[in-house]
């Protein structure tokens, strides 16, 4: 079942379907965080996608072969994401959490808006940009430490020991975190609610398959809709502030 955003009879049986199935996983992408002034990878117009490759300028590939190009574009887009501030969609799910509606977030975001806005279970099996590391010692430093060095001319720039500095996000190239596997193991258990991803990055595309109920809120089509229970189309915020109405009408007590 899909809508847009004005269809208040499907916002009302989300809710209902949200309710009665709780507590639920949640997976957001970029495009919970576009509201926040972050452009995403896809959305048209606004999408990094069109001004540079991600895939390329944000890969282990270039920052092992090129890390000038790296540090220059790459690491300069990441750093611009440090400065947004939540938006209500990142505010609205820190607050499901504590009335335990949202059991685990799980995000492929690397902004550290969940936490900022006081979820506190939550998954960044992307990473986050609060710390770097040295790929030779794997000490681990603040992040404003390595663009201090890098406004600095010092690229790449370098741990005590020599090695090179690298922010803790997941790179193209990059396996991730043993934290996807938790999210895969909930997913298994709990219904999942995606906001703002395309579904197209994987292997995070893979969690709506192990889920046995899903729920889809998105601007744009997603290659999972046609398998999900409800698709919700608009803009995150609006989504979401419709279905807390609607569930705080259904259930005031949650
Ligand atoms: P994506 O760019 O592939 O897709 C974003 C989706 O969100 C699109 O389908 C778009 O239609 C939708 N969208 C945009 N604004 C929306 C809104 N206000 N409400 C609802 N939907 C909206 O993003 P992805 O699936 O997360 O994959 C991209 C990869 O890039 C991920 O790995 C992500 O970590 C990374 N990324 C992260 C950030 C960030 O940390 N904020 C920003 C850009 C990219």
């Amino acid at each position: 079942m899909s809508c847009a955003t004005g269809s208040k009879e499907l916002i009302s049986h989300t809710a209902e379907f949200l309710l009665k199935n709780k507590p639920w996983l949640v997976l957001t992408g970029a495009g919970v965080s576009t509201e926040s002034g972050i452009p995403d990878f896809r959305s048209p117009g606004s999408g990094l996608w069109q001004r540079y490759d991600p895939m390329e300028v944000l890969s282990t590939d270039t920052l092992f072969r090129d890390p000038e190009t790296f540090y220059r574009v790459g690491f300069y887009i990441l750093r611009q994401f440090k400065h947004a501030r939540p938006n209500l969609s990142h505010y609205l799910l820190a607050e499901w959490e504590k009335r335990g509606l949202v059991h685990t977030l799980v995000t492929q975001n690397i902004d550290s808006l969940h936490t900022i806005s006081g979820s506190q279970r939550v998954l960044e099996i992307h990473g986050h940009l609060r710390t770097a590391h040295c790929m030779r010692c794997e000490k681990t430093v603040p992040l404003d430490r390595v663009e201090k060095e890098v406004d600095g001319g010092e690229i790449p720039p370098k741990c005590q020991c020599g090695g090179v500095l690298r922010p803790d996000v997941v790179l193209f190239g990059d396996l991730l975190p043993s934290c996807f596997e938790e999210a895969m193991e909930f997913a298994r258990r709990m219904p999942l609610l995606v906001i703002g991803s395309s579904l197209q990055v994987s292997p995070a595309n893979f969690i709506p398959f192990a889920a046995h109920q899903v729920v889809i809120v998105n601007i744009g089509v997603t290659p999972f809709d046609a398998r999900s229970d409800y698709v919700l189309n608009g803009k995150a915020s609006e989504i979401l502030r419709g279905l807390n109405e609607e569930m705080k009408k259904q259930q005031p007590t949650v």
